[in-house]
């Protein structure tokens, strides 16, 4: 078979029989964490690692490779952002980064991390780095060698880097953050000093805030016959083949904001990946691009819409309906309730302003580790500096310092910059929507969402991964990727 055209053909049916069985897998997941009986845990996740070994076998099958160099510098793949060539370019990464480690490192890399897991859960318990950091010093040793099998043009950390956002590396990063950071930390300084504006404080039945979030996400445009909405411990969004996207909230009844908000910033990851092409399953340009042009979306929908004066002139009437605690609460102080600026030691109860310097932080400290900058057992001290100098404050214990985030734990490394990333690449493209759309904030005051959504789906979403991140903004917003977007964004919504 040395003609380019069927080589892709037997790359499409691989890459598609492999996208089945992943979704399958995915329903797995998504069954483990709503529905499976707290006795099936142990066979599910025997199913997981059969299924597993077969998508492993199928990813490093020596053929992918032969296939590929038939094709490559052929005609098929001459205009570089055709279906073809856009497949083949991904089809090549992907198979080099499964065969380029070796399956000794890899099985460390799983074994350190499945330890990791669990040593992490007892240090944070107990509050103490110490037994956290033998198991940390094992996995960045790890990481830094799996880094130089992938390769890398600068520093090893964009090897990994690379890994979730692809063509990013550190040094093209640093300077977008320092510029945000130098924005951002004055702006806080100043919410600070204001004061927080008080929580909204009563009840909020289970029953009237899955309904209110069921009206609001069909609104938006989630779809409930090509989703659902369950509950489940730890919110997450996942794309299990076309027409099926599954979104999950967690509810308070003394707080409707953590659910609804949350699943408004799930339902962004759901519209995203029910956006892309359905014709191309399988294959990556059905895919979406990166963790950080994802949370994009979720962030977008989240924080850009949800938040927003025009959205709760529409639906704080329609709340009250729901929520007798809402009875007497004016449009003014709920807006500063769900838009509070307050510096916490905690990333993921974080508000849309100092998450960002949490993550820095964390993309800092881990730079400092790949570059032999930092030890391991002085990260706490070296944190909690951090927080002092951008959030003015200082953790009380490590549990809520550097133990917090189960990340590292896990050994990925170089995933934090993709959130803030994230924030960046949505205020880009919200400005750019604007731009194109007109007055986004009159639309969503009469309850229009479906122009954003429209714009999203042809320049995001469609798209699948025919771009690199950073191409992928220069083409939608026709700049290249700035923190400014974002900083307007926030000076324009805290300076109010
Ligand atoms: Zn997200």
């Amino acid at each position: 078979m040395s003609n380019p055209r069927r080589a892709y053909q037997w790359l499409r049916r691989h890459s598609v029989n492999a996208a089945h069985l992943a979704s399958a897998m995915g329903l797995l997941g998504w069954d483990q964490q709503t529905m499976l009986p707290t006795k099936g845990h142990a066979a599910r996740a025997d199913q997981m690692a059969a299924l597993t070994g077969v998508l492993h076998k199928l990813s490093t099958d020596k053929r992918i490779g032969t296939m590929l160099s038939r094709i490559e510098g052929s005609d098929l793949v001459s205009d570089p952002i055709s279906t073809e060539a856009v497949n083949v370019r991904e089809w090549r990464r992907e198979y080099d980064q499964s065969v380029k480690i070796p399956a000794k490192l890899a099985m460390a890399l799983a074994h350190a991390a499945a330890e990791g897991h669990a040593i992490w859960e007892k240090a944070r318990a107990a509050s103490d780095w110490s037994l956290f950091a033998p198991n940390l010093e094992k996995q960045l040793a790890l990481a830094k060698e799996k880094a130089e099998c992938l390769g890398y043009a600068v520093e090893p950390f964009d090897a990994l880097f690379d890994d979730f956002e692809p063509g990013e590396t550190a040094a093209a990063v640093e300077p977008l953050f320092a510029r945000l950071r130098a924005a951002l930390v004055p702006l806080i300084e100043k919410a600070r000093k204001a004061g927080p504006a008080a929580p909204l404080a009563g009840e909020f039945p289970v029953d009237a805030q899955e309904a209110f979030l069921r009206s609001v996400i069909a609104d938006i445009g989630f779809d409930f016959e090509s989703g659902r909405l369950d509950t489940a411990a730890h919110p997450f969004s996942s794309k299990i083949a076309p027409g099926d996207a599954r979104i999950t909230t967690r509810f308070d009844p003394k707080d409707f904001t953590k659910a609804f908000f949350g699943a408004v910033h799930e339902t962004g990851h759901a519209l995203y990946s029910l956006g892309c092409p359905d014709e191309h399953f399988g294959t990556p340009l059905g895919r979406s691009i990166s963790l950080g042009i994802h949370e994009s979306q979720s962030r977008m929908w989240e924080n850009m819409v949800a938040r927003s004066r025009p959205f709760w002139e529409r639906y704080l009437p329609k709340a009250k309906e729901r929520f007798k605690a809402l009875g007497d609460v004016r449009l003014e102080t709920f807006l500063a309730a769900v838009n509070r600026v307050e510096p916490g030691f905690i990333r993921v109860d974080a508000d849309e302003a100092t998450y960002n310097l949490h993550i820095m932080l964390r993309f800092e400290l881990e730079l400092a580790l790949f570059r032999g900058e930092l030890a391991v057992n002085d990260i706490p001290a070296a944190w909690n500096e951090k927080m002092r100098g951008y959030l003015g404050i200082t953790p009380p214990s490590d549990a809520q310092g550097a133990l917090q985030d189960v990340h590292w734990s896990m050994g990925a490394f170089a995933y934090f910059p993709t959130y803030t990333l994230g924030n960046m690449y949505a205020a880009q493209f919200f400005q750019a929507a604007g731009r194109d759309l007109g007055d986004l904030g009159a639309m969503f005051s009469r309850g229009a969402f479906s122009p954003l959504l429209s714009w999203l789906r042809e320049n995001i979403h469609r798209r699948g991964r025919t771009y690199r991140p950073r191409d992928l903004v220069r083409t939608v917003t026709g700049e290249d990727l700035s923190p400014e977007p974002l900083i307007r964004y926030l000076e324009g919504k805290y300076g109010e």
